[in-house]
């Protein structure tokens, strides 16, 4: 059996900057904290608990204690309540992030209303609607279109959260086109994430089965799981060793692997290994 690994598989650059930001600050700082989940992924979380970094989800008062922004950043307001509550920040946003952050602001201080494309509930999108406090309108999918507040926009700035799926974002954009005058569109799909989707377009059709890593509550992770499923029934999503299941690989010849942004290495190398001890 060939196990072909996606040349993108496991971490991107935003996410090995933010674990080395938070690796330098364990080294000099006793007292350190993460709002939330550093990067989406349970085994890099557990590292940073034994190296000393607690993950927090509320705010008190912590005179000179460090607070450590994730990779996909926070809304304002953390920012604002932390530095009131003494905290000392060292940001981990993504520059990536950051960028979609500057051109909310931007435009919300021109007065367009701000259209994000991604998913409700995920916390990079919950930072990007915090960066104004004008109410930004989220669209999750085509379906979600919500057109009667659509209808009364005449002009508008349209952004997608860093890992959408771009095809699904420029599906949603050209509906948009059909009923809004002014589009100021920022394709904000970050650069690795459209490596990793690019590959994820080919590499179902060339393999049999299709392995992707990566935890389950991370976004880009399940964005690769559906281009794959969508592509080649036979893929499954793993976050350990342990969910590998023989009788996916039985009679195949050529595997396909990948990972999500967040996996680390060494979880990719176990993952890999208990396919070849399935041989
Ligand atoms: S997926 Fe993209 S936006 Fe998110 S951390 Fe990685 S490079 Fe940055």
């Amino acid at each position: 059996m060939k196990i072909n690994l996606a040349k993108s598989a496991g971490f991107c650059f935003g996410v090995k900057r933010a674990l080395e930001l938070a690796q330098k600050a364990s080294h000099r700082h006793k007292r350190l904290c993460v709002w939330g989940e550093i990067v989406h992924n349970q085994e890099v979380m557990q590292r940073l608990g034994q190296a000393g970094i607690k993950k927090i989800n509320r705010l008190k008062p912590n005179p000179g204690t460090i607070l450590i922004l994730p990779a996909h950043g926070v809304a304002l307001n953390i920012i604002e309540q932390a530095k009131q509550c003494g905290y000392r920040i060292i940001d981990a946003t993504c520059p990536m992030v950051k960028q979609i952050h500057k051109i909310v602001r931007d435009a919300d201080r021109k007065d367009y209303p701000i259209i994000i494309i991604g998913d409700k509930r995920h916390t990079e999108v919950k930072g990007i609607k915090g960066q104004i406090k004008n109410k930004a309108l989220i669209i999750e999918n085509e379906k979600d279109i919500p057109f009667k507040k659509i209808k009364r926009l005449k002009r508008v700035c349209v952004v997608a959260q860093s890992t959408q799926n771009l095809e699904t974002v420029l599906k949603i954009l050209d509906i948009l086109k059909l009923y809004i005058k002014e589009i100021k569109f920022f394709n904000t799909v970050c650069q690795p994430t459209r490596i990793k989707q690019t590959e994820i377009r080919k590499m179902p059709l060339e393999n049999e089965v299709m392995i992707i890593i990566g935890s389950k509550n991370s976004a880009n992770t399940r964005r690769l799981y559906e281009i794959s499923k969508s592509l080649n029934k036979k893929s499954f999503w793993v976050s350990a060793k342990e969910e590998v299941k023989p009788a996916w690989f039985k009679g195949i010849k050529k595997v396909g692997v990948t990972a999500g942004a967040s996996t680390p290495q060494s979880t990719i190398e176990e993952i890999i290994q208990s396919i070849k001890n399935v041989q």
